[in-house]
């Protein structure tokens, strides 16, 4: 433990603080530099959390030292009665900071109850804003649904939304300006995530990658000179301001990751406890769980794993000679564990 917190932390120091908690490894869309392949291997349903498992691992989480809790997927929004979910995390104090990230095609008809449920923050994924496009980046055409969700969210009171883009050369680099101007139109702020080489990144080459330092130089281009805001601490994004004093966010992964402050760990919808985006394994919490362990032992176990924690899988990814995608197809297919879609982003 950290003196004078509750915070565990791992052997390069780094807290124990932030929990992705993935629902469902189901989506309602094909990205294609996330599930690209014609066939999944889905998680038994009976392996699925229940919510009241999730909410007592969420308990013995937060006893050693996570209080931000995002929910993702596959795509959250799928999962049924997530509300209720929402409302039991909510109600715990220990969790400073709840929210979700989703691709937004459900949200129309649950952002209101998104709120009512106590759900703090929503982040939506949308990686172009041509109809055309959208459909062959993603396969379903739910532009204007992903739109509808955005706009639904801001009524419903979420004031601090995020539009999360993935970069893709040749795909969607010709829409930084035009994503800048359409977070403006609706109050949020755009994070470009560089594209990565995990999961089922299987399609992934450097080429197709545009990299923090070329973002920022198209942007420049066009606004003037940009300046970094102060104060990252642990989070992914950098953030920088426009001359105009419109603020976005770049997530390096690919190109400058940021895996010294790292505090996140993600959790499948089926229990699996992974240490990093890159781990080829994790810890089976659904197993002691269901086996009867407390919640005291359960929070044993996590502290001890994190503290022999000393994952740096990006900065690794980046000393990699011929750098190609992580984790072969034949790999993907024997392991549902490995994809992006089951571990959630
Ligand atoms: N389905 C939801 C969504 O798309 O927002 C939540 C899960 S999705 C796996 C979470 C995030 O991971 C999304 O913002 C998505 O763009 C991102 N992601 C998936 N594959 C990626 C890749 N190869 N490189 C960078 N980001 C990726
Ligand atoms: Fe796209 Fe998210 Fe579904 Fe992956 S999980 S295919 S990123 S919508
Ligand atoms: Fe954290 Fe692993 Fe991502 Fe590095 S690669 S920032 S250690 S999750």
């Amino acid at each position: 433990m950290h003196p004078g917190s509750m915070s565990t932390l791992d052997r390069f120091d780094r807290p124990l603080r932030s929990l992705r908690i993935s629902v469902t490894d189901r989506c309602n869309l094909r990205c294609q530099y996330c599930m690209p392949e014609a066939d999944y291997v889905w998680l038994p349903r009976e392996s699925i959390l229940t919510f009241e498992e999730t909410a007592t691992l969420v308990d013995a989480f937060t006893s050693v030292g996570v209080d931000r809790v995002r929910i993702t997927g596959g795509e959250p929004l799928l999962r049924r009665n997530l509300p209720e979910l929402l409302e039991q995390l909510a109600a715990k104090p220990a969790i400073a900071d709840l929210s979700l990230t989703t691709n937004g095609v459900l949200l129309r008809d649950q952002a209101a109850a998104l709120r009512a449920a106590g759900l703090h923050r929503i982040t939506v994924s949308l990686d172009t804003l041509n109809g055309d496009r959208f459909r062959e980046l993603a396969r379903f055409n739910e532009l204007p649904a992903v739109l509808a969700g955005i706009d639904a969210a801001s009524r419903a009171g979420f004031d601090s939304l995020k539009v999360d883009t993935v970069v893709l050369r040749h795909r969607n680099d010709d829409e930084l300006v035009p994503m800048i101007e359409y977070g403006k139109s609706v109050g949020a702020e755009v994070r470009f995530i560089e594209y990565m080489d995990v999961g089922g990144a299987t399609h992934w080459s450097m080429d197709a990658v545009v990299s923090r330092h070329e973002i920022l130089a198209r942007l420049a281009s066009v606004y003037g000179p940009i300046a970094p805001v102060e104060g990252r601490d642990s989070a992914p994004a950098e953030r920088f301001r426009l001359p105009d004093g419109t603020t976005f966010g770049i997530i390096a992964s690919t190109t400058e990751p940021f895996c010294a402050a790292c505090d996140r760990s993600r959790l499948t919808a089926d229990g699996l406890w992974l240490l990093c985006l890159y781990a080829r394994g994790g810890l089976d919490l659904r197993r002691p769980l269901r086996e009867g362990a407390t919640r005291g032992e359960l929070a044993q176990l996590i502290a001890t794993v994190w503290s022999m924690r000393a994952d740096r899988g990006a900065e690794e990814r980046l000393g990699a000679a011929a750098r190609e995608a992580f984790i072969p197809i034949a790999a993907l297919k024997r392991d549902a564990h490995l994809e992006m879609h089951t571990r959630g982003g």
